[in-house]
């Protein structure tokens, strides 16, 4: 079939972060554009992710500036702090954002079917039993939380259920130990659970540079929070009760008999599955890696020409920013005549939403140690911010600067520490240009401030 003959240029199948990035910029091109989404538009990042998270996260941070406002002389006595008054606020703010999107599709000329779309033939779209055929297919339906097969597993919440919750439990336990569980656990610690995580290892943020776990555990164990280590879940029960029976607080069995609890909510916090399974994949010989995620090559191509998959469905670098640039640089290249414009996975920054925060560019030691050997030099510091200087509550500020060759060529940052959410995106534009720690001591500091000892380190 010619081009002509398609009903359109583009089917895109998913309205989350990457979807709509791609769909939206295919428009703009005067691509002929069908979306097809199943749920709310915006996908996991707007209804289930990141937008709701921050809200709790900025809720937490006001909760701990409370916390340390007598260390500032102020005389403050808290009644409560309204759960659900902050759940109705947020769900009505990304309601807001759910129309915002579907306006801006229509703005677009991008043509909208809320339904399931799946694959029956390499140009061809199956919605709602109707078929749509397109030059150019792109899948983008993003993931789910994984909930482990064991007994019980279903007594728990994932992150989904997170964003459902009206009212704190009093006693919370996470089981995980990566982005989505340090973030909750700051959150539910900060407005007054009793916090307890449930690591299968020994160490929190295992696929970081090894000092932001150390620091976070430390900080999190100061504030209360309880980690329990080596701990991996056999079953989920009622307390006193069988996996499966009965009602009142949780307990958590793991793999070694040993009982946790009581909790009034379990949550996992264990990664999350692509949404790959119901697409008709297989039919169409579309590889997927073992865990069901898509495999494209670096221009987003699966091993069927004119389907790609963009986001988290490839299960590289699970991060909104990632998703958006790979559909909208997608979108460029099919129809924008930017022949080479692809997402360059390297130098990807990213920021943990913990308390403290963290920020990350580049490689990890171990990583710059694998790619260049001995040839490393690297800086580190550890202090007290001077905002807690003031505080009973002394988190502490870590950072670290991987630099290799002899010109020093910075290939890592990391931060812990209050404003490293905020500090890290500049200091990943210099990463990307290739800055030498040469160019970081010329550069003249911001005082006072956490970030300037990223350029007087020594
Ligand atoms: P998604 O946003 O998941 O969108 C996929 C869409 O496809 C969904 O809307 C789904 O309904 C739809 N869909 C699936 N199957 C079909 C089908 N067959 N037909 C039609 N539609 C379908 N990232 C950050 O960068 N910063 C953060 O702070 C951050 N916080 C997060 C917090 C949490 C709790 C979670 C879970 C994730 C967070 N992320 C964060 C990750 C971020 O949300 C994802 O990387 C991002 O949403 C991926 O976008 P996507 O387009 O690939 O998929
Ligand atoms: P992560 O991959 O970050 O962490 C998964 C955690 O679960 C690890 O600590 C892992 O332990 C543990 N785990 C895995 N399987 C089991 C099991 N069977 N039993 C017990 N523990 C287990 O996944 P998340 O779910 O936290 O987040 C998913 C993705 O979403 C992230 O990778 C990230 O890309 C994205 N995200 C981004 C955010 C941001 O940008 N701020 C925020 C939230 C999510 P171990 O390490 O010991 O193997």
């Amino acid at each position: 079939m010619g081009t002509r003959d398609m009903d359109y240029d583009l089917i895109v199948i998913g309205g989350g972060s990457g979807g709509l990035a791609c769909a939206q910029r295919a428009a703009e091109y005067g691509a002929r554009t069908l979306l097809v989404e199943s749920a709310r538009l915006g996908g996991t990042c707007v209804n289930v992710g990141c937008v709701p998270k921050k809200i709790m996260w900025n809720t937490a941070q006001v909760a701990a500036a409370l916390h340390d406002a007598p260390d500032y002389g102020f005389d403050v006595s808290l009644a409560r702090h309204d759960w659900s008054l902050i759940k109705r606020k947020r769900d009505a703010y990304v309601a807001r954002l759910n129309d915002i999107y579907a306006a801006n599709l229509e703005k677009r000329g991008v043509k909208l079917l809320r339904a399931r779309g799946k694959l029956v033939a390499a140009q061809t779209v199956q919605v709602e039993g109707r078929n749509y055929t397109a030059t150019h297919i792109v899948i983008a339906t993003g993931g789910q939380p994984t909930i482990p097969d064991i007994p019980g597993a279903a007594l728990g919440i994932s992150s989904d259920g997170f964003f459902e919750l009206n009212s704190p439990p009093a006693g919370v336990a996470i089981i995980g130990g990566g982005y989505i569980a340090v973030e909750l656990a700051g959150i539910f610690s900060a407005l007054g659970s009793h916090t307890t995580m449930v690591l299968r290892h020994d160490r929190l943020l295992r696929s970081f540079e090894p000092m932001l776990g150390e620091n976070l555990m430390t900080t999190l164990r100061d504030e209360g929070v309880e980690i329990a280590i080596n701990a991996v879940p056999a079953s989920i029960q009622r307390q006193g009760l069988a996996a499966g029976q009965g009602s009142g607080p949780l307990e958590i069995t793991t793999a070694g008999g040993r009982k946790l609890g009581p909790f009034d909510a379990v949550i996992w916090a264990v990664g999350r599955r692509a949404n790959s399974a119901q697409l008709g994949c297989d039919a169409l010989r579309i590889l997927r890696d073992a865990d069901g995620h898509i495999r494209t090559d670096k221009y987003q191509e699966t091993n069927v020409t004119g389907i790609y998959a963009i986001g988290d469905v490839t299960g590289r670098a699970q991060l909104t920013p990632v998703a958006i640039a790979a559909g909208r640089r997608l979108s460029d290249r099919l129809f924008g005549g930017m022949k080479e414009r692809l997402l360059d996975y390297e130098n990807i920054p990213t920021v943990v939403f913990s308390h403290p925060p963290i920020g990350t560019v580049g490689l990890t030691e171990t990583e710059a140690r694998e790619r260049y050997g001995a040839d490393l030099k690297v800086y580190s510091t550890g202090f007290v911010p001077m905002y807690h200087s003031m505080t009973t509550r002394k988190p502490r500020t870590a950072m670290k600067l991987i630099t290799t060759g002899s010109d020093e060529r910075v290939v890592g940052i990391h931060v812990i520490g209050a404003g490293a959410d905020e500090m890290m995106q500049g200091f990943a534009v210099a990463v990307r240009m290739g800055a030498r720690k040469r160019d970081f001591d010329d550069t003249v500091a911001i005082h006072p401030s956490s970030a300037e000892e990223l350029v007087t380190m020594r």
